[in-house]
């Protein structure tokens, strides 16, 4: 059973074990026990970048259990939003706690120059990083394999240069394929001076019934394998998303003038599997492999000169770097992703930023003069590569005003009605319907993974509800998921894990929980997250949706200003109810 809480002072640089046995008992760990040392350790109104913000990981109670619950929440305050910082990565650093036997880890204070920790079991160290400072987050954990070689599970944590430099939607570089990558996460990383972690662990864990364990076991890994449910996550992997996507018209396409793409078969997942895929990959403990990893070679110099790179590829950047920005060629994508993963930025706030900037261009808002000669074409890579080095290195004024998101730009220089943001997080690469918007609207962290708003539209499309029910299913689903978000299991895996299948899995851990029982906590989850943030200035009476929803057709039709009202006007009042 998970138990044990790690708190780090970086300011002083000392650490504290704690036993808080009945926060994992009560909220199984992952977010609902995250949300609970949120409110402990953030006192109200905290700056983001201050001292006094913490950096919470947890992991859940079945993780190093069973196939595929493994996953670490992150829980902070956004420097994005103001409010909730909540975010998901893979990787190996939810088993390498779990071998190091912490539920989770919360971190305080702020170094005085800039550091990386090294945590093996009950060992945490402090270490100098300045010779890492500006280092890309892939050098990074290259450096830190080579000198922290330990023995056990190994996860190492970085951020890159987006992250020293505080730019808002900064991300969290996990084992080097996988991020904590929305609401920044990096930034507060940066703000502490914090470069890296690195983390290992080789302790062992009893099971009481073990028989019982292999059964429970058994029945999971045979779901997961034997049949078609995570068929298309291992063979194409999230990109399969963009032809059908495409086709139905939902694929966000030049900052969503249009939701089709003319080129998507040219960077669909198919076509990456056939030319350019050279590696599957796996998070700990996941049979699945869904972590799809391709090989470019760059040409340098005139004679065959050629560098290599290794750019894992998912539907979310190929949207946000490929069709929101018109581009069509395979290789420019991938140069932006590596570009982007190795600075430490979000690659959905970076392609949705980038979309408007290059909107703004057009309507003459911004010039050459505040992209330093640099035009903003649709398609044009290489341009936007350059925009990205010189957001990083906040060469002038405009480049710092785009470090803080599209709300803010568009703020200053116009075209908000296109500065595609909801709840000041930079929307998800799907235009399905009025569930797509409400769900990252008024969910927990603005992701069209809180509630899956996209895959309602898609079942409202041949069967309409009212309006009442679909506030309803899309409240009822992100309930589930705070659960799911607790163990902290992978969302692609969320339909192989039924209710029974959780609570079998539970009671091998020795915890006790019916699925009714589930359902409360998942709404006593969903309401602490809403008051955290409610408690931090979100006001959902306050919050505006960009014009341009309404003027490209969705997969449900062209949208309605008035049918969304009200939509959002019973989502808030149902809201309201549970607080
Ligand atoms: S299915 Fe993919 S993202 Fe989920 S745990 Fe497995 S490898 Fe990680």
């Amino acid at each position: 059973m998970l138990k044990r809480v790690l708190n780090i002072d970086l300011t002083n640089e000392t650490y504290k074990i704690e036993e808080m046995e009945n926060l994992f008992t009560l909220f199984l760990g992952g977010i609902g026990t995250g949300i609970r040392l949120l409110e402990r350790n953030c006192p109200e109104s905290t700056d983001s970048n201050s001292e006094n913000a913490p950096i919470i990981f947890c992991i859940g109670t079945l993780e190093g259990l069973f196939p595929c619950c493994s996953k670490t929440a992150a829980v902070f305050k956004s420097p994005l939003t103001g409010n909730l910082g909540e975010s998901y990565a893979g990787g190996k650093l939810g088993l390498a706690m779990r071998f190091a036997d912490y539920g989770a880890i919360v971190i305080k204070g702020k170094a005085k120059r800039s550091t990386y920790i090294s945590i093996h079991n009950e060992d945490v160290k402090f270490h100098n990083a300045t010779t890492l400072k500006g280092l890309s987050t892939y050098a990074t954990a290259r450096v830190l394999r080579e000198v922290e070689k330990r023995k056990g599970i190994q996860s190492i944590v970085t951020i890159g240069p987006a992250g020293e430099r505080l730019i808002r939607y900064a991300n969290v570089n996990v084992d080097t394929y996988r991020h904590f990558g929305r609401l920044g996460l990096g930034a507060v990383f940066g703000s502490k001076n914090l470069k890296a972690i690195t983390i290992s662990g080789n302790q062992s864990y009893e099971i009481d019934d073990k028989k019982t364990y292999k059964t429970v076991y058994r029945a999971i890994y045979d779901i997961l394998i034997n049949t078609p449910i995570m068929q298309k996550y291992h063979d194409l992997g999230t990109s399969v998303n963009i032809l059908p996507l495409n086709e139905l018209r939902c694929l966000p396409t030049r900052n969503l003038q249009t939701s089709s793409f003319e080129g998507a078969d040219k960077i669909s997942g198919e076509l990456f599997a056939s030319e350019y895929l050279t590696k599957k990959i796996a998070c700990g403990q996941c049979p699945i492999g869904c972590i799809h990893i391709a090989t470019i070679r760059i040409p340098f110099g005139s004679e065959h000169e050629y560098e290599s790179m290794k750019v894992p590829y998912d539907y979310e950047p190929l949207f946000s770097l490929g069709t929101m920005l018109g581009i069509s060629s395979p290789e420019e994508v991938m140069r932006l992703i590596e570009i982007v993963d190795g600075k430490g930025l979000d690659a959905m706030s970076t392609g949705v930023i980038l979309a408007w900037a290059t909107e703004a261009y057009e309507h003459g808002l911004i010039s050459a003069k505040e992209t330093m000669g640099i035009p903003l074409y649709w398609g044009k890579g290489d341009n936007y590569r350059k925009i990205i080095e010189n957001l990083v290195n906040g060469s002038n004024e405009f480049y710092k005003i785009l470090s803080t998101g599209v709300l803010k730009a568009s703020g200053i220089f116009g075209g908000h009605d296109y500065a595609l943001e909801l709840g000041r997080n930079e929307i998800a690469g799907y235009h399905c319907g009025y569930a797509t918007i409400l769900g990252q609207l008024y969910g927990g962290r603005h992701s069209h993974l809180d509630n899956g708003g996209y895959a309602l539209d898609q079942k409202l499309h041949s069967n309409p509800m009212e309006p009442e029910k679909i506030v309803e299913t899309l409240i009822l689903e992100e309930q589930g998921r705070c659960v799911f978000n607790s163990l902290v299991a992978c969302l692609f895996a969320r339909g192989m894990y039924t209710d029974k299948i959780i609570s079998d899995a539970l009671e091998v851990a020795g915890i006790k929980r019916t699925p009714e029982e589930l359902a409360e906590l998942g709404e006593l989850i969903y309401t602490e997250r809403f008051k955290f943030k409610i408690r931090e200035g979100f006001d959902l009476d306050n919050l505006k949706i960009p014009k341009r929803f309404y003027e490209t057709e969705s997969f449900n039709g062209m949208l309605n200003e008035k049918n969304m009202e009200k939509l959002a006007e019973i989502y808030r009042e149902r809201i309201k109810g549970l607080l």
